[in-house]
């Protein structure tokens, strides 16, 4: 049996794996001291027979087994925590760790290799909380010898931010994280309406309110920038968007207005993810599978 983690910065879902499919998913909120996420895992796994290997998507990259935080702002004891080693101890067997937006781009890919219209370079972009990715190349996933590849969060990019907050918590300035993710919207519409707004009022907000509406298109805007960047280092046939703020309602459509005014060579497809929150659960299973059959 197979035990699958996606390990975010605000929940842990957990899935019991037979013969590539999920028998049973749980989820509980994340904990933010390594005591209480030993508690977490616990609770998530209480009843279940011991895993014959352990397979894991979480925010943040893997190096040596440990997991690693470019934003340091998410979670204080994730950046350096020796994850592979507390797994393996708790679960005597095998444990792979895999970065969550490289195991959700699999899973876009695989999902689309399934119907037969799999593209040789394909790049995922997550807007979420932060802003992850995941990158195919020659039809093979891209983790990168130190785990870093596709971070597309710390891509730089020429616009500011809305609010003129360039200060991202990796420690340099000018990321599309800072600008597009969700965390990153609630800033700039606080800082423009004088209260909280989360990142799904102010897309509710857009309907009517034209200063809302600029938040979101400068943040598109952002995003396409960034596309176009990474489309003339890797060409790329497709890219495809998920996350919360990634699949609110239009920005895909923004994204597309604001790479349709660019001048791109060849521009890549653009398209909508299609796993949803499981896309992480779905690429570790994925590869998981594949390992088998090796
Ligand atoms: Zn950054």
């Amino acid at each position: 049996m197979l035990l699958a983690f996606d390990i975010g910065g605000t929940k842990v879902a957990c899935a019991r794996v037979e013969g590539g499919v999920i028998r049973e998913r749980r989820q509980y909120p994340m904990a933010y001291e390594p005591a209480g996420f030993a508690e977490v895992i616990d609770q998530l796994t209480a009843g279940w027979a011991a895993p014959s290997r352990v397979a894991v998507c979480t925010t943040g990259y893997i190096d040596g087994g440990r997991v690693h935080s470019v934003n340091l702002d998410i979670i204080r004891f994730w950046d350096g925590f020796a994850l592979a080693e507390m797994l393996q101890a708790r679960f005597a067997c095998p444990v792979d760790l895999i970065n969550d937006g490289q195991a959700a781009g699999w899973g876009e890919y695989v999902a689309r290799r399934a119907r037969g219209l799999a593209p040789a370079n394909l790049l995922f972009m997550t807007l979420s909380t932060g802003v992850g990715g995941g990158l195919v190349l020659d039809h093979r996933l891209r983790r990168g010898p130190h785990g870093l590849a596709a971070h597309v969060g710390h891509a730089g990019v020429r616009l500011m931010a809305l609010d003129g907050v360039t200060a991202c918590g990796c420690g340099r300035s000018g990321c599309l994280e800072m600008i597009a993710s969700g965390t990153a919207l609630a800033r700039q519409a606080g800082a423009l309406f004088g209260r909280p707004v989360s990142s799904a009022e102010l897309f509710a907000l857009a309907a009517t309110e034209l200063r809302a509406e600029r938040i979101i298109v400068h943040a598109a805007q952002a995003v396409a920038e960034a596309i176009a960047g990474f489309h003339m280092i890797v060409d790329l046939q497709e890219v495809v968007i998920g996350g919360s703020v990634g699949l609110a309602s239009g920005m895909l459509e923004r994204i597309r207005a604001a790479l349709h005014d660019m001048p791109l060579r060849a521009a890549p497809l653009l398209s909508a993810a299609c796993q949803g929150g499981d896309a992480g659960l779905t690429g570790v299973i994925a590869l998981d599978n594949e390992r088998q059959e090796k």
